[in-house]
């Protein structure tokens, strides 16, 4: 099995798959501060709820995601995370 492989099969599990999926990330359009508030609110209560929360955060810091909620962080929040972990 591949690390490819490997990563599809927590991605699989993913509790932000479907139509959910478009709150993780911010929208083309400029977006106001609370609704980006309200809309990373609604993605992180999904990721709580998630099977695969921990492996998603990995990959996320791994691959230094620039964008979207990830493992139930900001993008903010996992770069703390990565100076923490560095
Ligand atoms: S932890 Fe959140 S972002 Fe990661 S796979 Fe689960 S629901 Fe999706």
């Amino acid at each position: 099995m591949s690390i490819q492989e490997v990563s599809d099969l927590w991605q699989q599990a993913a509790a932000c798959r479907g139509p959910n999926q478009v709150i993780f990330f911010p929208p083309s359009r400029l977006e106001r501060r609370t609704d980006k508030r309200r809309r990373e609110a609604r993605a992180k209560e999904i990721c709580l709820t998630c099977s695969v929360k921990d492996p998603c955060l990995d990959y996320a810091v791994g691959i230094r995601e620039q964008h979207g909620i990830w493992g139930g962080l900001t993008e903010n929040e996992r770069r703390e995370v990565a100076a923490v972990t560095a």
